[in-house]
């Protein structure tokens, strides 16, 4: 056989070898492009696509290129962004590897327009296989970059390239998430001539989110802040309502330091966050930006950068749970405000009081506040929960919400509107006179939502003995689960006996479960322990909470409807109950007058 000899590989070819990394379809092109015009300072950025996604042209008004650095910026690893080993460690630019150009000229034929503030004319560097002419040519201070027959010369990575209609998909996918991290900045993406984004660098993240998406879906999101001073960190953004989903997790935008990311553990956060508000399956939409002081990321772990290692995993993940459920909690949660600030007649016939609340409330029993504090496993990226019992006043300084029960002891008089109970429809809804409408309130989970956060702030669980007790039949591993978990339960108030290995008998339920049939409370706490174990004991509270509440069918007295949707007001995440469930619906009085022709 004859031997091969080393030869050195042309340029062009380690280039296009290289390129494999970096480029894999236009939209890569384009992510490449805008992050050195972002790089570059520029407050206005257009891309514009055509033939078939084939040729991107981004025109950006940066600082420029200066002429006798124009070779330099396309050839390999030249970057005038590394300066020292150190910064390699740091994500303030976005590109640094200086690949990116060397990487585009080697697949396709680009021109470069650039001009700095100090130069009087600008200079335009013409590429083909990866070689680069410079000449001189009059433009504005900024670049424009135009790639041009995109794979030209790799056959094999044409052939991969989709319908020019999904690849502008991905295009536009990287022009969102970059338009939504970089506010400040103005972007402009066409296609064939058409505008298809279109922001205007206003410096306000909701503004760009309604220019980018729409203002119906602004009017969704709430403001997520929270800080963590002493690690340096910040999470800044905006999160959906829990009353609006999505059916993907596309539109969950994570970034860090202005950097669009892929990271479980993040997704895992929102996840949790959101993880009693929204049915499974369903996702929020949000825009998170999270501030980590560079010297807590490891952001090379990826070769296009996409992934980041932390060095704070836990307190980043937890500061992102808090930041996104003090935003969502604060929704229709009716906020006090102590008498001494507000003039008001306690006794005054709409308002209740804090102590009136107190004394008439039908279910007011207390129960072990415990608090989540979760624990990411950074080495795995995996995360697991750790549970403390905290006072309740680390609870509240933390939370940064109003809680029920127990009530201060030094009444603080609170005013709480009466709620104008028009009637119960169907023994099932309750309608209210709401000033924005009609409100049908879906009773039984209304109520269910209003125990189940009591539950989850209560410090005790009071527990009481059942006089008649029957036993229900289990099979044997369902009672071997129930053993299994017999401390557990009887930390929630639940205390059983198991006979002859298959039948439970419960003795003692939560104080809130008495008058309640025993036998259906076993079958769903059987049904609860059966679910995942991370899980265990949230669906032992929201089985506590189903049976406690008053149930679909059942007739109520106006009194009761008006304590249930009174404290239904004033309990946090009461747009939807513990399994995602939307509670309420309102009728604009608007729709009503207009069906009767009649104007407001
Ligand atoms: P990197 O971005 O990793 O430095 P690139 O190959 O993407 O590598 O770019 C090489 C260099 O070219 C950059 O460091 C920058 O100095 C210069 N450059 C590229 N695009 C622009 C632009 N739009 N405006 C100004 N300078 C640019
Ligand atoms: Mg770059």
């Amino acid at each position: 056989m004859l031997m091969n000899r080393i030869n050195l590989l042309p340029e062009n070819l380690i280039n296009q070898i290289a390129a494999g990394e970096v480029i894999e379809r236009p939209a890569s092109v384009v992510k490449e492009l805008v992050e050195n015009s972002i790089d570059a300072g520029a407050t206005r950025i257009e891309v514009q696509l055509s033939n078939e996604c084939r040729n991107i042209r981004i025109a950006d008004n940066g600082h420029g290129i200066h002429k006798d650095d124009i070779g330099l910026a396309f050839s390999r690893h030249a970057t005038s962004k590394l300066i020292d080993e150190n910064s390699l460690w740091e994500l303030s630019t976005l590109g640094f590897r200086g690949e990116a150009l060397a990487s585009i000229i080697s697949i396709a034929k680009v021109s470069c327009y650039s001009r700095t503030e100090d130069m009087d004319t600008g200079v335009k560097a013409e590429c083909e296989n990866s070689q680069i002419s410079v000449t001189e040519s009059g433009c504005a201070v900024g670049t424009v970059m135009e790639v041009n027959d995109i794979f030209y010369n790799v056959p094999a990575r044409s052939k991969f390239l989709k319908k020019s209609q999904t690849e502008f998909s991905y295009v536009s996918e990287i022009v969102q998430n970059i338009a939504l991290s970089h506010p400040q900045i103005s972007f402009v993406l066409l296609n064939s001539g058409k505008s298809v984004l279109r922001t205007t660098g206003s410096g306000d993240l909701l503004t760009a989110i309604t220019e980018v998406y729409s203002k119906d879906m602004a009017n969704q999101l709430v403001e997520v802040y929270k800080e963590d001073k002493t690690e340096g960190l910040v999470v800044r953004g905006y999160a959906s309502k829990p009353e609006f989903t999505r059916t993907s997790k596309k539109a969950i935008y994570l970034f860090v330091n202005n950097r669009a990311v892929k990271c479980p553990v993040l997704l895992k956060a929102v996840d949790t966050a959101y993880k009693d508000l929204i049915p499974s399956g369903k996702y929020p939409f949000c825009v998170l930006s999270l501030d980590i002081p560079p010297a807590s990321l490891d952001v090379n772990v990826h070769p296009s950068k996409r992934e980041v290692r932390y060095t704070k995993a836990n307190q980043i993940f937890n500061l992102v749970i808090a930041s996104i459920k003090s935003a969502v909690e604060d929704l229709g949660f009716v906020k006090f405000q102590p008498a001494s600030t507000v003039a008001f007649n306690a006794y005054a016939n709409d308002v209740y009081t804090a102590e009136e609340t107190k004394k008439t409330s039908f279910m007011n029993k207390a129960i072990p506040s415990f608090k989540r504090e979760y624990e990411v496993d950074d080495s795995a990226q995996t995360f697991s929960f750790v549970e403390s019992v905290k006072s309740k006043q680390e609870y509240e300084d933390e939370q940064v919400t109003i809680s029920f029960a127990p009530m201060p002891s030094v009444a603080v008089e609170q005013q709480v509107p009466r709620p104008k109970i028009v009637g119960q429809y169907f023994n099932t809804y309750i309608l209210v006179e709401h000033n924005e409408g009609l409100q049908i309130i879906d009773q039984h989970i209304a109520h269910e939502r209003t125990i189940y956060e009591r539950l989850k702030d209560s410090k005790e669980f009071a527990s009481q003995l059942l006089l008649s007790c029957v036993p229900v039949e289990v099979d044997d591993n369902q009672a071997e689960l129930m053993l299994e978990n017999a401390e557990l339960l009887s930390r929630y108030g639940y205390k059983f006996e198991v006979m002859n290995s298959n039948r439970v008998i419960l003795k003692q339920v939560p104080v809130i479960l008495a008058g309640k049939n025993p036998e259906s409370t076993v079958v769903e706490l059987i049904k609860a322990l059966e679910g995942s174990v991370e899980q265990i004991e949230n669906e032992i509270l929201i089985t506590t909470s189903c049976h406690a509440a008053v149930k679909a069918g059942e007739k109520l007295s106006v009194w009761q409807m008006e304590e249930i949707i009174r404290d239904w007001q004033m309990t946090k995440n009461n747009g939807t109950c513990p399994h995602g469930r939307v509670i309420a619906k309102i009728i604009p009085l608007k729709e009503v007058a207009s069906f009767f022709g009649r104007s407001v």
